[in-house]
């Protein structure tokens, strides 16, 4: 089709005034006010997910639908909802090792992308403040979520799900450098332990704000003025 001519160019004007848009379910076009709003699929933002080594599927997808469905909830701060970009890579790190996040690093900073999130089901080891095995940590727009304390701490499988669920809006939030968050219910606040997980029960409106404004600032589509 001759420049001029395409269909999808109006598309990202069109948004920006007056329309949301989600990821559909099926298809490679979504329809947009016609005659000449339309957008592809691969128009929409991407986040990249990284999963290294061999990860269970039932928790991938667990992981990549936590994702979706807290970024769709971010829909009156987010002018379109990302789409998640799934990738694999070799794990860097060792089973049973003591691993460490920079070793994540230099692979997440390898995706395109100014928010890139990875998965590993190996242990990521801090000594700051004391030694032990973190649930994830961030650097630089890139955030790796580590799944070992989640399956060895859990009593069952739902459970962990549940509580991996939990931390994604955390790991978003690492990503994005959002401070961690005084209330203790608020999926932000400071994980140092399972329980500290447990106990969160929402993500505050504060910082729904705040990781709103800073997704849409990395993904290009926030809602000015929000
Ligand atoms: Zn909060």
């Amino acid at each position: 089709m001759p420049d001029g001519g395409h269909p999808y160019r109006s598309a990202p004007e069109k948004i920006r005034q007056n329309t949301k848009l989600q990821l559909p379910a099926t298809g490679d076009v979504i329809a947009m006010n016609a005659p000449d709003g339309m957008i592809r699929v691969t128009d929409i933002p991407a986040i990249p997910v990284v999963f290294f080594g061999d990860i269970d599927g039932e928790i991938q997808d667990a992981i990549l639908q936590s994702l979706q469905g807290f970024l769709a909830s971010l829909d009156e701060q987010l002018l379109v909802i990302p789409r998640l970009q799934v990738e694999f890579m070799v794990d860097p790190g060792t089973p049973g090792g003591k691993n460490r996040s920079g070793d994540y690093y230099s692979a997440l900073h390898s995706v395109q992308g100014n928010l890139v999130l990875g998965v590993t089901g190996n242990g990521l080891w801090d000594e700051f403040p004391h030694p032990r095995f973190v649930f994830g940590s961030a650097f630089c727009g890139t955030a790796i979520l580590s799944l070992h304390r989640f399956i060895h701490d859990s009593a069952s499988k739902g459970l962990a799900l549940t509580r991996i669920g939990k931390e994604i809006p955390k790991i978003l939030a690492l990503a994005c450098g959002i401070p961690a968050c005084s209330d203790q219910a608020c999926y932000l606040s400071y994980h140092w332990t399972m329980e500290d997980i447990d106990r969160n029960r929402y993500v505050c409106r504060d910082c729904r704000m705040a990781l709103g404004e800073a997704i849409g600032e990395c993904v290009g589509m926030g809602i000015q003025g929000s």
